[in-house]
């Protein structure tokens, strides 16, 4: 593969894969740009070269082919302000076929196409040979900027680079900040390395914390599903969510930490409710008492010091999964704390990599993007990433 900082795309077309799948309004408005504009300056240095850039993206699940609301003809006005207004950028509305060909084939030095979604092809996802190789006739340098797919192996994201010599194929700059930060958490940690696990559901995550189990020093594991923990621990966890076909697992794996001698930190205390609404009444108590007909929502006080104090010790932090229904007023004090300790502890050296749908939108929800070291931009593919598993999006490119 080559590097993209030293490649001189003058005199290229470059086919970029991106990952433009934002989310869009009844009107077709972007409600959240972050994948295009994290983006943007790949797209840049290629066409300040003098090259030009040919993006291919997917955007939703498109079921039966082309339909309106997921073309990617909604994104170009948008995509022309984000490049600085002065850039010419076409649409094709194909993503093979003669149009792409024609206006791929007449591009100059300097313009950008934007072609139709690819998964209006069931091919794409099926990570077709013959529709990969139709794509890749229309540049002659693959670049792969889409981490947030990384870990498909559909056409445009992995099947195509075997179309390119070792040469002509590499990461954008995005890709490559998005692989050396989580290399440098997974596998060149400075301890001690805390990881924070929350959200919903055990059965999500208990790949990643096997997998953390070999690398940690600490895991903190709130959310909805630290109660599976703490009802295979024997408590009273009342109405709180519980995946009891898990319970086994959640046993299995304390039993493993304390050989490996990691510390699994349970929420000693949870702020707890009378129904899942943002008006229920609420009280606090021990994670472990929870009175029948009451629910877990959120860490409570004590959990949040103790995690507060493990996170500011650390010097390695990863962070996927909100410690409570953050999405509710009543319920987000767990996961902006716990937001704030990881700022702190960055402040003072750490450094803390942030990823996964929801604990992202809790950064942002809470102004604290900036005060972390690095926001991931890969949710499914980063969770991949810390289970251990070659992406194959990665894995085309260094092949
Ligand atoms: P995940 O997608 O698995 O990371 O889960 C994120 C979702 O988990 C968010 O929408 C949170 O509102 C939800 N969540 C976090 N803590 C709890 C909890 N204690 N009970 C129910 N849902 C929760």
């Amino acid at each position: 593969m080559s590097d993209f900082s030293s490649f001189n795309f003058s005199g290229h077309k470059a086919l970029v894969r991106v990952d433009f799948n934002v989310p869009l309004d009844d009107q077709f408005n972007i409600t959240d740009d972050t994948r295009m504009t994290a983006t943007i300056p790949t797209i840049k240095k290629i066409l300040a070269d003098g090259g030009s850039a040919i993006l291919m993206s997917h955007l939703g699940r498109p079921k039966d082919g082309p339909t309106d609301n997921y073309s990617l003809k909604h994104l170009v006005k948008h995509l022309s302000e984000l490049l600085g207004g002065q850039t010419k950028v076409f649409f094709a509305n194909n993503c093979i076929g003669e149009q792409a060909g024609m206006t791929a084939s007449m591009l100059r030095g300097g313009e950008v196409l934007l072609l139709e979604n690819l998964r209006f092809y069931k091919e794409e996802e099926k990570g077709d040979k013959a529709f990969a190789e139709k794509l890749s006739k229309l540049g002659d340098v693959y670049v792969n900027d889409a981490f947030g797919t990384a870990h498909r192996a559909h056409a445009s994201t992995a099947v195509i680079a075997d179309f390119f010599p070792a040469d002509k194929k590499m990461f954008g700059l995005l890709m490559e900040a998005e692989v050396k930060s989580a290399e440098k958490v997974l596998h060149q940690s400075e301890k001690p390395f805390c990881a924070i696990i929350g959200g919903a559901k055990v059965s999500d995550k208990i790949l990643i914390i096997e997998n953390l189990l070999e690398r940690a020093t600490d895991i903190i594991i709130g959310g909805g599903m630290a109660y599976t923990f703490l009802k295979a621990r024997g408590g009273n966890i009342g109405n709180s969510l519980c995946e009891d076909d898990r319970l086994q697992t959640a046993l299995d794996i304390l039993e493993k930490a304390k050989q490996k001698n990691v510390s699994i930190h349970l929420p000693e205390t949870s702020v707890i409710a009378d129904k899942f609404a943002a008006d229920a009444n609420t009280q606090e108590c021990p994670s472990d008492q929870i009175p029948a007909g009451w629910m877990g929502l959120d860490i409570g006080g004590k959990a949040v010091g103790i995690f507060s104090e493990t996170i500011k010790k650390s010097k390695t932090i990863l962070w996927n999964g909100p410690m409570g229904v953050f999405e509710m007023e009543k319920f987000q004090n767990g996961t902006k704390s716990i937001a704030l300790a990881v700022a702190e502890s960055t402040a003072n050296g750490a450094f803390s990599l942030v990823g996964g749908g929801d604990s992202v939108a809790a950064v942002n929800k809470f102004n604290l993007a900036d005060k972390v070291s690095y926001v991931s931009t890969g949710g499914g593919a980063l969770l991949e990433y810390f289970e251990g598993k070659e992406l194959p999006g990665i894995a085309a490119i260094n092949k």
